[in-house]
């Protein structure tokens, strides 16, 4: 052991100073409360404080910080999306999340690795075509390439032409990337404190109060708490916070499983994913690979994992990588994930005054926490609807104003 270690341990200075400092009491009134200590809540948290001065915030988290889908995510951060807002959406994350280290002083240990989308159909191939357009057009960095390049790209990759689905060409994003989501959560959680915003976590928000339609305060199992404004960012629960609020929406919970293996030395830069077989994969820092596929087949408000799932995943990656046959999985687990019907999020007002919403996040939001954070914070401190985030309103189900991202937004996250 180092002697410098040794040192420090039977120093007067171990341990050092707590990330979060002790939790405090509840006050009675905060000028914004924001439900749900996930990435997307503190990381609006952050932004309030940070660039617009308001710090008389709490987050109210019912576990712990990151303990929802911000600690269960699969990490991958990309902006190939397929309409020209989500791409504009994502690509600002994407600048975000470049300069998220340096933002915070915390590594989130950025890392880009390359983007592929596999193509196993001639269909798969002209959709891709239509996506690289796109993207090519919007400014984002994205081709399509062979099975000559892949061999060159990814030589790991199983190019037979005697297997199940051969595989003919796929999207290629080199921004593509991954990071690591808890130090995402704890980065922001820290910064936000230090100015000023209060993190109470084990607090469970169990109802919503309003007169004449404002939002007044929220009810918890600790006390009832005044607040001017309040955000819901409870991925997974979103539905059963809006119907505290009187809010219904169209948004369907569907377990979403995945998995890591053993740890191996680094063998596979980039993230592969193929929407025909269901599976993705990329090699995480501490070498496991992190795998999952697309959701359970049925809604439901749980988050076990399933042999099933296990069984019809492994059996897909080892077609695109079949000398993986004698590495284990380690661990298996599921968050909830809120779907909704064009596969893109629901940001901004709603109907109850002051009550903002940041939900329908599916399987595509982690790469969305710094720009969600910003867009949601400027929301509630300037009182206004930012344009970037407009097009995602609640009230485009009614007006049938969708925005169609099942094509860019499934299994390839
Ligand atoms: C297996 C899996 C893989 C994924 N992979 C990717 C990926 O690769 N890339 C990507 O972009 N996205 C991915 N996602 C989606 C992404 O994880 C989520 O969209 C994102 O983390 C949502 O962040 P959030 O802060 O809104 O929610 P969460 O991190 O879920 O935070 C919400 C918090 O609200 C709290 N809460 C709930 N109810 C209450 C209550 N009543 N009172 C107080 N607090 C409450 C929860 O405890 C939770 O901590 C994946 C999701 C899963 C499950």
């Amino acid at each position: 052991m180092p002697l410098g270690l040794i040192k420090y341990g039977l120093s007067s200075g171990y341990p050092g100073k707590r990330f979060l400092s002790a939790q405090p009491e509840l006050k009675s009134s905060y000028d914004v409360i924001i439900i749900g200590g996930g990435g997307h809540g503190l990381a609006t948290a952050y932004h309030l404080a940070r660039y617009h001065g308001i710090t008389n915030v709490a987050v109210l988290e019912k576990g712990y910080i990151g303990g929802g889908n911000t600690g269960r995510n699969t990490a991958i951060i990309r902006s190939n999306y397929l309409t020209p807002e989500g791409v504009a959406f994502y690509e600002e994350s994407v600048s975000l999340y470049r300069q998220l280290s340096q933002e915070l002083d915390y590594n989130i240990l950025y890392s880009e690795r390359g983007h592929f989308t596999l193509a196993h159909t001639d269909s798969a191939l002209r959709t891709s075509r239509w996506r690289a357009e796109v993207n090519k057009h919007l400014g984002i960095d994205s081709q399509l390439v062979y099975r000559d390049d892949l061999a060159r790209l990814i030589p790991q990759l199983n190019l037979s032409e005697d297997v199940r689905y051969p595989i003919l060409g796929a999207l290629y994003h080199p921004p593509g990337a991954i990071a690591r989501h808890d130090a995402v959560a704890w980065g922001y959680a820290g910064r936000a404190a230090e100015r000023g915003v209060e993190i109470h976590q084990g607090t469970t928000v169990t109802d919503i109060e309003m007169t004449d339609g404002r939002v007044t305060g929220v009810v918890t199992d600790r006390g009832r708490v005044s607040c001017g404004k309040a955000v819901q960012a409870v991925a997974g629960a979103s539905t059963i916070i809006a119907n505290m609020a009187g809010l219904k929406l169209p948004i369907r919970t569907i377990p979403l499983q995945a998995c890591v293996s053993q740890p191996l030395k680094p063998f596979l830069d980039p993230i592969i994913v193929s929407g025909s077989l269901h599976v993705y994969i990329s090699q995480s820092d501490r070498g496991e690979l992190v795998m999952g596929g697309s959701t359970d087949p049925y809604p439901r408000y749980q988050t076990s994992s399933s042999l099933d799932f296990i069984e019809g995943l492994m059996s897909h990656v080892l077609e695109l990588l079949p000398h993986l046959s004698e590495v284990q999985v380690m661990r298996q687990w599921a968050g909830m994930t809120d779907m909704t019907p064009d596969f893109a999020p629901i940001m901004g007002e709603t109907d109850v005054e002051n009550y903002y919403i940041d939900a329908g996040w599916g399987t595509w939001g982690f790469k969305a926490t710094p720009v969600c954070g910003k867009r949601m914070a400027e929301m509630i401190a300037t009182g206004r609807v930012p344009a970037m985030i407009a097009p995602f309103r609640l009230s485009r189900f009614e007006n049938f104003d969708l925005v169609g991202e099942k094509g860019a937004a499934s299994v390839g996250h």
